[in-house]
């Protein structure tokens, strides 16, 4: 018999009707009145035999019309400790520490919280307390985030902060054994897999993909936390549908407008071309100027770029230039397998040029690093994936400033509102 409360808080499909349910097991059909009870999805797909199946959570496992859902509603209890296991000995700033002393009074209130950050404002660190807190009360908590990479990033630095508490990792692309930890760093994805889990659910980068406008995804969220949880969500950039709840009273709003190191945001330049970035092998004038410029001021430079395909043309076109002869660089896109080594590269110093697709907007800091965005008037670029961009520039406590560079055929709506943004925030 296995031991069912290291899988409390968790829910699995079974095909088996007759399986023994004992106390803590509830089981639900999985697909009912047309409906995916893990997802929430209409479910429409067919299987040769005329099953239906839902399509919306395939990737977690395929859930067929006649299985069933078993949710694990075990009770476990954590031990209550003094501190929560904290460990981290480092200072906020006032703001931070406002913004964090907040959250943690919101949490006895049971409040849920949108916290608007700017890019920079060092988001990780006003949560320790948050969740010290929880935890010291037996609670378990939850950071889920969209993105692989940020799980990747969050997971060491929380470990660090908790030294001695075992912390569950959970991504698509990397495969745990499921386990009963009190704290779980993982991606939105993973929720899926939970039911009334978590006394606390963090969603950090909640305005990224492939969370944002993913309904699937926000009904396994909801259904992650426990009726009487508390759900907070980061972001820098908030989305129309968090600001509604705002406005209903649903969320409350803490707003971070100054980056740790007390800085503005770097306002962006924008930069209109008439003719296309890159012709016939050759980069505009104006565009080399700009990325001469950088590499001569002796910082490095993410130079983004729309589609994967285009970032071998850009490179050809870069290395004919005199001027860049000595010059590092490399490309970067999300399926390269060099990836981790070069992004390690560039943050060392050994490339001085990158060029990337939108996996570099967020998570990642290079310090020192100026930015060019070519095509920004590219669909692929959300306002909130503007805003992103320019905030990896101007991170450091000793060069609070930099390029941001927008370069653009046609001003999109996408541009005026990143703009907007970031002369809000600055306000
Ligand atoms: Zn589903």
């Amino acid at each position: 018999m296995e031991d069912l409360t290291r899988l409390a808080g968790r829910q699995w499909v079974d095909g088996q009707e007759d399986f023994s349910i004992n106390s803590g097991l509830k089981k639900i059909a999985a697909i009912a009145a047309g409906k995916c009870n893990r997802c929430g999805a209409q479910v429409t797909a067919q299987l040769p035999n005329g099953k239906k199946y839902c399509r919306a959570c395939l990737g977690i496992g395929r859930l067929v019309e006649g299985d069933y859902l078993v949710r694990n509603q075990t009770a476990v209890s954590f031990p209550v400790t003094p501190d929560g296991g904290l460990t981290w000995e480092g200072q906020l700033t006032p703001f931070q520490e406002q913004i964090s002393t907040k959250l943690v009074s919101n949490f006895y209130k049971r409040r849920d919280t949108l916290v608007h950050a700017v890019t920079g404002a060092g988001k990780t660190e006003m949560l320790f307390a948050l969740i010290a807190e929880c935890l010291k009360n037996g609670g378990r908590a939850c950071i889920a985030t969209p993105r692989i990479d940020v799980v990747n990033e969050l997971f060491p630095r929380f470990q660090a902060a908790f030294m001695g508490l075992k912390i569950g990792k959970y991504h698509g692309r990397e495969f745990q054994e499921p386990g009963l930890e009190q704290l779980t760093i993982c991606t939105t994805h993973q929720l899926l897999k939970f039911y009334r889990a978590f006394d606390l659910l963090v969603i950090d980068e909640v305005d990224s993909f492939p969370y944002v406008n993913n309904l699937q995804l926000h009904f396994g969220a909801c259904n992650a936390v426990k009726k009487l949880g508390m759900r907070v969500y980061l972001t820098a950039t908030p989305t129309s549908d968090l600001m509604a709840e705002v406005k209903q009273g649903k969320l409350q709003i803490i707003k971070l407008k100054r980056r740790f190191h007390g800085g503005l945001l770097p306002v962006p330049e924008e930069q209109l071309f008439l003719r296309p970035f890159l012709q016939k092998g050759r980069l505009h004038p104006k565009l080399l100027t700009a990325i001469i410029a950088t590499i001569e001021a002796g910082h490095p430079l993410l130079l983004f770029v729309p589609r994967i395909d285009q970032i071998p043309l850009y490179i050809a076109a870069l290395k004919h230039e005199e001027e860049l002869q000595d010059v590092a660089l490399d490309g970067v896109y999300a399926a390269d397998k060099q990836r981790l080594e070069k992004v390690q590269q560039f943050r060392d110093g050994r490339l001085q040029l990158l060029v990337t697709t939108t996996i570099l907007e967020r998570g990642v800091t290079f310090k020192h690093v100026w930015v060019i965005i070519v095509a920004a008037d590219d669909q692929i670029y959300s306002a909130s994936s503007l805003v992103q961009i320019a905030g990896r520039v101007g991170r450091a406590q000793d060069d609070v400033d930099g390029l941001v560079l927008f370069c653009y055929r046609k001003y999109t709506a996408n541009i005026r509102s990143a703009m907007r943004q970031i002369r809000e925030m600055n306000r």
